[in-house]
Order: structure tokens, then sequence, then C-alpha cells
């Protein structure tokens, strides 16, 4: 379906358009397909922008700068296009706008008012690292950048380091050595981990193994600290659980008091196991019992 067919009959639409994380060939047909069309092009950075447009030899499109520091004097101008019919195109430098970039506020928004809002789907680097990563993909957490400042970096590591989810966070060259350290001490030397650089480009490395080996490439080869990278992390392999509680009875009692989606869900957070393993136990324990 091309974006010309899922507009609706009369009013404008949003399209929330992914744009390639590094190779401009990755960009779909769907993606250029409405950047051409669109009648107003909001982009986080035009010049940025006016690149990936060169390369699809879309000329002299409409751009607006809508970023993270105009984004709410922008609104009103994109609602007030939109009420008039327009077809607005939001992207963002690189990869899906809104994952930690900008444009929340705007399609928060455009939903209350009820107007079209249609996704472009795409590239982002959060599933491009999980997917080149080797590590769990089923269930993952994604924080985005983490605090800059040590302390307040730690502490969040701290809340996240008995997750069993896969965690992926974006980080910056300046930061990365220090946050590797700080998963290596908090998470443990043995957690495994994936830093996944430059994706789609030139230089693209993926560098896997525990947290202590990739702190040590880390401190002796500079290079690796270089360029756009994801961190992508091991759940902790079975969170803590206290040896008097007995799974069954876990279960029974979880069971008694919720639906089996939410206890099953509450006993793989509590004990680290799996959630649909736990889930067929419940249903099963159900057909016992009416038996
Ligand atoms: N919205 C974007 C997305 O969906 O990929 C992410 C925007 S965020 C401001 C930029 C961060 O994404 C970078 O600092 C880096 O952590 C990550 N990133 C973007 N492109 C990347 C690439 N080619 N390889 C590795 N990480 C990348």
């Amino acid at each position: 379906m091309t974006a010309s067919e899922t507009r609706t009959a009369q009013g404008g639409a949003l399209y929330v358009v992914a744009t390639p994380i590094g190779n401009l060939e990755d960009i779909t047909i769907r993606a250029a397909q409405t950047l051409a069309q669109a009648s107003v092009i909001a982009a986080e950075d035009t010049r940025h922008t006016r690149i990936l447009l060169d390369h699809l030899g879309i000329a002299r499109p409409r751009l607006m700068a809508l970023h993270e520091h105009n984004e709410t004097r922008q609104i009103p101008s994109v609602l007030r296009m939109l009420h008039e019919g327009a077809q607005v195109a939001l992207v963002s430098d690189a990869g899906t706008p809104l994952i930690s970039d900008p444009g929340y506020r705007l399609v928060s928004t455009a939903r209350e008012q009820g107007l079209n809002v249609f996704t472009i789907p795409g590239p982002s680097a959060v599933t491009a690292a999980l997917s080149v990563s080797g590590l769990p993909t089923d269930r993952f957490v994604f924080e985005g950048f983490l605090p800059g400042r040590a302390t307040a970096r730690r502490a969040r590591l701290e809340t996240l380091s008995h997750d069993t989810r896969t965690l992926v966070l974006f980080e910056s060259p300046r930061r990365i050595r220090d946050t590797i350290d700080d998963v290596s001490m908090i998470f443990g030397a043995d957690r495994p981990l994936a830093l996944c650089r430059e994706l789609t480009k030139r230089f693209e490395s993926v560098r896997r193994g525990s947290a202590a080996q990739v702190a040590a490439i880390l401190h002796s080869e500079p290079d690796e600290c270089r360029g756009e990278m994801v961190v992508v992390v091991g759940g902790v392999e079975k969170a803590p659980v206290s040896a008097e509680i007995d799974e069954a009875l876990l279960l029974d009692q979880l069971a008694d008091v919720l639906p089996p989606r939410v206890a099953s869900e509450v006993a793989a957070r509590l004990t680290g196991g799996r959630k649909n393993a736990y889930y067929k136990r419940i249903l099963q324990r159900a057909g016992t019992h009416r038996q």
C-alpha cells in the first residue's frame, strides 16, 4: 500500500517516517514516496534531511525545522496545516522519530485532536543492534541514554541489574568507557554484552564478550570508542529467589487472586522463570481443579 492509499478521503495526515541510520540505501520505498508526496517535511535538522532528499532526487521540498527546542512552539502551526488537509511527514536525523528523538508531543497532540497519524516504519538503531547482538531478543527493555552524571547513571543501572530481559542502551563516545565500567561493576564482570557501533556504515562493528572483556577492549583500543553506538546487555540469568519461596506454592497463591496472564507475569518477574511456562502451568492447574 502506498502512502497515498493510506490517506483518508478528507483531512490531512501526519506520517511518522523512519529514515536510514547510516546507509542511505536503507530507505524504504514507502518512506521515499511519502517524502516525495508530502506537502511539508518536519525535520529535526533540515540540512541533514536535505542530504537524504537530494539522494532520493526530491527537489524543492518544503521543509520546516521541528526539534527538541522548538517542538512545543511548532505544534500549533503543524496542527493547523493538518486541519487544513496537509500531508505532513515527520523525520528525525536518523532512524525512527520519537525513539530518543523529537516528535512525541506532536504525535500525542495530533492523536488527541483525532487527526490521522500513520507510521512509515523502517530502521532504528534499537532493533538493528538487537538483531545482530547475538543476545536474547524475546524480551528486552530499551532505556535510551542513561543519565550523564555518574551517581544518577549508577543508580539507574542498580535498578536494572536484576532484570532478566535484555537491556538496550544508547551511548556516546565520550561516556562509553565509564558506562561499560559501571555495567561491569554493577551487573558483574561476567555479564554478556555486545557493543554495536556504526551499524550499516563503513566501520560497522559488533564486539561481543563479557562486560569485563568489552571494558578491556575499550581501554586498550581507543578506536572502539568512536562513532555511534548501542550497548546490548544480556539479562540476569535468573533473578535471586529466596530459598523459602516454593515455586508451585507461589503460582497457586498468585493464581488464586489474579487472572492467569497477570499471575504468570508476576511469577516470572519474581523468580526469573518463563512467563509462558507459568501460564501453561496455571491453566493446567485450573483444569485439574475443575475436574
Ligand atoms: N531515533 C533513532 C533510531 O531510531 O535509531 C535514534 C536517535 S538517538 C538521538 C541517536 C543514537 O542512536 C546514537 O547516539 C546511537 O546511540 C544510536 N545510533 C544511531 N545510529 C546508529 C548506528 N548507525 N549505529 C549504532 N548506533 C546508532
